[in-house]
């Protein structure tokens, strides 16, 4: 094979690596910013939970001073009850405080269900907190390993980047810039193989004079078709 081809081949190579390594640098902030979202999602998730639970702690207070003033009452009414030496007096007055003691059962009844709800809920904050952080270990490790791949990658890129201007060198000064307009065009491949009489770059046939050309390995030659330089590939 023609050595500059030999080159070009090796060139192409690291800067196929190179591309590689750029896709997959410019992925990692959107891996990171996936898992921050999870970990803050399954953060809210805990939240939520306490906020009810200091919710429910709220409403079970109201109730407990409900029942508090209308202790109050009775006990004031009792003793207004004492008081009187009328007989109509002392009953509506006992019908006052029956009514308050019905009142109390109800509120008394009321707190007894918030309770049994923040004791099933305080079970949930506890298993969804121990879940939280577990999920948070699990990301943080996650986000560490993205740290040092992107570090590697960086390291990676830098080494191939110094070994591909040492190659790039070499190369005729024409050739390069021919290499490196096709490199950046097609996408994939400045240089690809003839298979079979077929540019493996564009899938056309080249012709029978252009595939002896490569055959023969003694010239850079350029598919007429897509203008990718070939090499005689493995027939
Ligand atoms: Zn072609």
């Amino acid at each position: 094979m023609h050595s500059e081809l030999e080159q070009l081949l090796v060139l192409q190579d690291r800067q196929q690596k190179i591309r590689q390594i750029q896709t997959e640098i410019k992925t990692l902030p959107l891996e990171r910013a996936h898992l921050e979202s999870q970990l803050a999602t399954s953060a809210a998730g805990v939240e939520a939970l306490k906020q009810k639970g200091r919710q429910l702690e709220v409403e079970r207070k109201k109730l407990e001073l409900d029942v508090g003033t209308r202790t109050e009452s009775i006990s004031r009414l009792k003793t207004q009850q004492y008081q009187t030496r009328k007989n109509d007096e002392f009953q509506a007055i006992g019908h006052e405080i029956e009514r308050y003691e019905n009142e109390i059962r109800k509120l008394e009844d009321q707190e007894l269900e918030l309770m049994i709800e923040a004791d099933k809920l305080k079970g949930e904050i506890e298993a969804a907190d121990k879940s939280a952080r577990a999920t948070k270990d699990t990301i943080s490790r996650q986000l560490a390993d993205l740290e040092t791949k992107s570090k590697a990658l960086e390291i990676q890129q830098q080494e191939l980047g110094t070994e591909r201007e040492a190659l790039a060198a070499q190369i005729d000064a024409d050739l390069l810039d021919q290499f490196e307009r096709l490199f950046n065009s097609k996408g994939d491949a400045a240089v690809v193989a003839v298979e079979h009489g077929v540019c493996t770059g564009c899938h056309m046939k080249v012709t029978t004079a252009t595939a002896s050309r490569v055959k023969a390995g003694k010239e850079i030659v350029s598919c007429e078709n897509c203008g990718r330089i070939l090499y005689e590939g493995p027939a």
